[in-house]
């Protein structure tokens, strides 16, 4: 597996020397002579804080280091994440358009099942859109094709 430096993006083969159990020497860059992967003895929690800050370093600690593209199942865990997503904008969008109808009359099975199905719509048809103008936009700006890019 081809590791990278999380500070420059530079390919190492190895990330750490371990000399025994639980005693490991942290390999350096060649390029730029920093600690090449320090997220590797950081706790879980501060490369989540690192990803919502959205350190580069930290994704790329995750996307090149960590997740093994032969291992795993990339399209199995994209479709995971979309319907994840999906499912958690559909509760929001119906969270938001609950609290602007609090003073509509009380909600019978039926009306639910119809409120959940039209936000579900709703939902699957604005992400669909924004990803369809998304890919377009860049299609165009990057002047590359969408199966090709990464
Ligand atoms: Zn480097």
């Amino acid at each position: 597996m081809d590791y990278r430096c999380v500070k420059c993006g530079f390919r190492i083969k190895t990330l750490f020397v371990q000399y025994s159990p639980g005693n490991i020497r942290l390999m350096k860059c060649e390029n730029c002579r920093a600690v090449a992967d320090e997220y590797i003895e950081c706790e879980i929690m501060i490369l989540l804080i690192d990803l919502i800050l959205h350190k580069p370093q930290a994704y790329r600690h995750l996307l090149y280091n960590v997740i093994n593209r032969e291992t795993v199942n990339l399209e199995g865990l994209l479709w995971k994440s979309t319907i994840g997503f999906i499912l958690l904008d559909a509760y929001r969008s119906l969270l938001l358009r609950r609290s602007n109808e609090e003073h509509s009359s009380p909600m019978n099975f039926s009306s639910l099942v119809w409120l959940c199905r039209k936000m579900l719509k709703d939902v699957v048809f604005g992400n669909i859109m924004f990803l369809c103008v998304f890919l377009l936009a860049s299609r165009f700006c990057l002047n590359t094709s969408a199966g090709v890019s990464r």
